[in-house]
Parts: C-alpha cells; sequence; structure tokens
C-alpha cells in the first residue's frame, strides 16, 4: 500500500468506477440540494457571491456574510457595487477587504460582459477562461461558478476532491494539478452526465470528505469506498 503524496501509477479513472463512485456516495449521502440560497430573488448572482467569500473560510461565515449583505441590499452586481461599506459587510468571511475588491473585479467583469444575458450565450470555454482572468478568480472558483450559476458541466477538482480521489488511488504525485484532474474525471464522465450530475458529484465529494475521508484519521470502517480504496487506513 503506498502513502498519500508518493509518486507513482495512479489507478486509471474509468466511466464504470466513477458512476460507481457516485453511487456509493449517493447511498451514503443522499441528495445534497446544492447550491443554497437566501435571496431567492437573485439565486444565481448569490452563487457567484458564495463562490468568492467561500474560498479559505467555513460556509458558516459565508452564510453569515451574506446574511449580512442581504441586509444591505439585494444580492446583484449592481447593488454590490454601489454598497460603500463592501467589506465591513463580509467582515464575517475572512479578509474581508482583499474579497471585497474581488468581488467587486468580478462584478465590474459581469456587468461589463452584459450580464446573465449575455453571458447564458457564451460557451463553457470561453466562460470559464474569462472568469479566470478576473483579478483573485483562480480555475476553482471560475469553475463553481459556471457549474452553480450557469449550469455548465464542470468537475470542480478542490482540495476535497483531491484529497479522497488520491486515497481512493485516481490521483497521485506531489503536486497537485487541477486542470488534469478535472480533465481526467471529465474524460471519464459516465454517459449521459449533465452539469446536475457534476453539481451533485461535487457536492457528495465535499459532504464525504467532512463527514467520512477526514483530513487527519479517515473513518475508514464506515467508508461507503472502502472497497477499492488504495489507501484506506492511513
Ligand atoms: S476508505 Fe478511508 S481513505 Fe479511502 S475514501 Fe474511505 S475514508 Fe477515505
Amino acid at each position: 500500500m503506498s502513502r498519500a503524496g508518493e509518486a507513482g501509477p495512479a489507478a486509471a479513472i474509468t466511466r464504470a468506477g466513477l458512476a460507481m463512485f457516485y453511487d456509493r456516495l449517493t447511498e451514503a449521502h443522499g441528495p445534497q440540494h446544492w447550491w443554497p440560497h437566501q435571496d431567492a430573488a437573485h439565486p444565481r448572482f448569490e452563487i457567484f457571491i458564495g463562490a468568492v467569500l467561500t474560498q479559505h473560510t467555513a460556509w458558516t461565515n459565508v452564510e453569515r456574510a451574506i446574511a449580512t449583505l442581504l441586509e444591505a441590499g439585494p444580492l446583484t452586481a449592481e447593488a454590490l457595487l454601489a454598497n460603500d461599506d463592501l467589506a465591513g459587510c463580509i467582515r464575517q468571511a475572512g479578509p474581508h477587504r482583499v474579497k471585497a475588491e474581488r468581488l467587486r473585479a468580478l462584478c465590474r467583469w459581469f456587468v461589463e460582459a452584459g450580464g446573465f444575458e449575455a453571458l447564458d450565450t457564451w460557451s463553457t470555454a470561453d466562460l470559464c477562461t474569462a472568469l479566470r482572468d478576473v483579478r483573485g478568480i483562480g480555475p476553482e472558483t471560475a469553475d463553481v461558478i459556471a457549474l452553480y450559476a450557469f449550469d455548465r458541466p464542470r468537475f470542480v477538482a478542490d482540495a476535497y476532491a483531491f484529497r479522497i480521489l488520491e486515497r481512493y488511488g485516481w490521483w497521485t504525485g506531489r503536486t497537485r494539478r487541477y486542470e488534469t484532474l478535472r480533465l481526467r474525471v471529465e474524460d471519464q464522465a459516465p454517459a449521459g452526465w449533465r452539469a446536475a450530475d457534476y453539481d451533485e458529484t461535487h457536492a457528495l465529494i465535499v459532504e464525504h470528505a467532512k463527514r467520512v475521508c477526514h483530513k487527519r484519521r479517515p473513518a475508514c470502517d464506515d467508508c461507503v469506498l472502502l472497497t477499492g480504496c488504495a489507501q484506506h487506513g492511513l
């Protein structure tokens, strides 16, 4: 049995394997019903905000910050750009000044691009590339926005995905390459997978990482992925 972080050949991700992985996580955790909203009138733009605020902070802090933002006005790009105390409103969500600048940059890009009416006509590749070009928006945040706000089929290769897929044997090596893992998974997506399936896969991976495949001392005896996991019992 190899240890996490050691270089070595990764087991190939296959369509059948990925389908089984998904089915087992669904069986364990049930439907996840992401994305949670607070502003029913602007659920899509709320995803933009949540995707930026969740960088390096717990979701409970994001929820508090979004609630404060909502008291100040609707969750729209225009309202955020007009908010003179944007950083103060999101204080609960970590480095608030940096995140306020990132939000402002994202809002400006969104408005200049023509909002949802225009962006809905863009190809997924163009949308993700343009999002990544916005200051402070990395590949993971861009893909989360593309997936949840635009229903585009993207696999979010975040730290939780790397943790579980490394242990499972589907990723190896010391360097985590976001784009490589994303493409490997998408290349082997089961037939008929749509954005809703990627949406659920990401949510299930996060849930499994938090509840079972912990960073330290994963609860392998309670894990539905135990059969077939290359590194259980770390
Ligand atoms: S068997 Fe253990 S290491 Fe493997 S995915 Fe499950 S909890 Fe993680």
